[in-house]
């Protein structure tokens, strides 16, 4: 079936997140809609799905214009979603969740008992390849198995256009590949699919078209034999290097050694980090690898003092700081950037002049003997400002009103605005532009460069290879293996399902 989307128009408020948009996708084709967080993809594909009343435009199908009153109507007519976060329910089996919904549904797809389900899935299985049990219970499998099963279940209901939203954010390299293939085949056999993303490396692999959005607008198409580069500054709208120059890095003595750190979920007394050791050096960049959810913010936290260890310490050049306040760990010479920037990284409340003093207000140069130095934080904030290109009406605009990628330059340009013996930064780059990206990459070498270890912890193999001078990859709460940042893709996605190092003796 044919999918035309013509002069889409959505508007939240004042703030129009879908600017007449245009897009046509062919049967039979894997049509990329590529565009920065926050560009309005999301919003484009829940207009399609009948989550949104598109405030202009029409939706056509097979040139007939459609309207959706709600995503049944949307599935009833063929259109299948799977979201970025899944809906599936935890107890229940995959033939349930695929029957689930789908029993009420007047059309040929009705899935009345269980044992049809039960049918419908291994046959759908069996043609794509899922290799999904229809009995398996939807908790006990990878992520990407319950992804296949969201795939499923829109197929199960006869989907002939299938849009998936970022599918590859939660999936292993390996993963991944699985997905593109499936993808694949669905074409193949005639299905129209709109992938979404922002990664290149996946749009250049599967699309037969590609349509970049920027700030609510079709901003371009373009073949999947162009660059990434071109790719990129057709997304961020100017030229972008998508490679930051990095010299051999050049370490000096231990500075962070962490010793058997083990921390306890108090509630559900789960391990969240089982016995970990590592060390970093001054200035040198250890990078953890790892699926989200496998203890890597349990790692940054628990060394910067926000999540309190079991057991295991932490030294910093020297000084245990195990246990210590995040106030006092970071007066000991730590810069954090924390993965949820609105819970741990700013006071939204507060104006981004004092944001960017929050963990050095009380002392010199921004105050003396107990008051602020007005004209030195508005000079600070100027300049920060200024070097992050953090997009702001005024320093003095609360920085809650900003846009994430907004509010994650603040942060960045707090932390690395002190002199730091170590920096941990967790997911650094999220949400901001490629543009951007380049600028923190090249910041926060430039922090190793003048002697400061660095921890980063990212879910993007491209930022890790881009910064690591040792890669760790952590599955279920350890450290698998420590490796070089020349190790290939697959061998740490291999790591980072669970695999170890090859035998030794082997
Ligand atoms: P993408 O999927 O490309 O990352 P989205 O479509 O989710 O982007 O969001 C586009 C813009 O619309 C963003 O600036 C976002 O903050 C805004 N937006 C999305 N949903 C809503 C909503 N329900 N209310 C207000 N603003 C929204
Ligand atoms: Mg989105």
């Amino acid at each position: 079936m044919k999918l035309e989307l013509q002069g889409i128009t959505k508007k939240f408020g004042d703030f129009t997140a879908n600017d007449a948009i245009d897009l046509v996708v062919q049967p039979g084709t894997v049509h990329a809609l590529l565009g920065e967080n926050g560009a309005g993809k999301s919003t484009l594909m829940n207009v399609l799905f009948g989550l949104y009343d598109a405030d202009g435009g029409q939706i056509l199908l097979d040139d007939e214009p459609r309207v959706f009153a709600g995503p049944g109507d949307a599935m009833d007519a063929g259109i299948g979603m799977v979201h970025q976060h899944f809906m599936l329910v935890p107890v229940f089996t995959v033939a349930e969740s695929v029957m689930l919904g789908n029993e009420d549904v007047t059309g040929p797809a009705k899935l009345l008992d269980l044992n049809a389900a039960r049918a419908k899935v291994k046959e759908l299985s069996d043609r794509f390849g899922f290799a999904i049990d229809p009995d398996a219970v939807i908790e006990d499998l990878s992520v990407g198995a319950q992804q296949r099963v969201e795939i499923i279940k829109a197929l199960s209901r006869d989907a002939q256009i299938l849009i998936l939203d970022e599918p590859t954010a939660v999936l292993t390299p390996q993963e991944t590949d699985e997905l593109l293939d499936i993808v694949g085949q669905l074409r193949d056999a005639g299905t129209a699919v709109v992938l979404i993303t922002h990664k290149l490396r996946e749009v250049k692999a599967i699309a037969d078209d590609i349509t970049v959005i920027r700030r609510g607008k079709v901003v371009g198409t373009a073949e999947p034999t162009a660059s990434q580069e071109e790719l990129a500054s057709l997304m961020v709208g100017r030229d972008v290097s998508m490679t930051v120059a990095k010299d051999a890095a050049d370490p000096g003595d231990p500075m962070l050694q962490v010793h058997n750190l083990t921390v306890v979920d108090g509630v559900t007394e789960i391990t969240l980090l089982d016995g970990v050791t590592f060390e970093i050096r001054a200035g040198e960049i250890l990078a953890v690898a790892g699926v989200q959810g496998n203890g890597q913010t349990e790692l940054a936290e628990a060394i910067a003092g926000l999540t309190p260890t079991d057991a295991g310490h932490v030294t910093l050049d020297g000084e245990d700081i195990t246990g210590h306040s995040i106030r006092k760990v970071l007066d000991a010479g730590v810069g954090f950037v924390p993965e949820d920037r609105t819970e741990d990284g700013i006071v939204a409340n507060f104006t981004i002049i004092n944001n960017l003093i929050l963990d050095i207000y009380d002392r010199a140069p921004y105050s003396t003997r107990g008051t602020l130095n007005g004209k030195v934080l508005v000079d600070n904030a100027e300049k920060q400002v200024e070097n992050f290109d953090v997009r702001t009406t005024s320093i003095n605009a609360l920085t809650g009103s900003l846009s994430g990628g907004n509010q994650q330059k603040v942060v960045l340009a707090r932390e690395l605005s002190r002199d730091l013996k170590l920096l941990i930064a967790s997911q650094p780059t999220r949400g901001l532009d490629v543009g951007s990206i380049e600028f923190v990459h090249k910041r926060i070498i430039e922090e190793r460069d003048n002697g400061a270890a660095v921890l980063i912890v990212s879910s993007e193999l491209d930022e890790v290879y881009a910064l690591a001078d040792r890669i760790a990859v952590m599955y279920h709460g350890r450290i698998v293996d420590i490796v070089p940042p020349d190790t290939d893709r697959d061998t740490l996605g291999l790591m980072m399902a669970g695999a170890h190092k090859e035998e030794e003796a082997a």
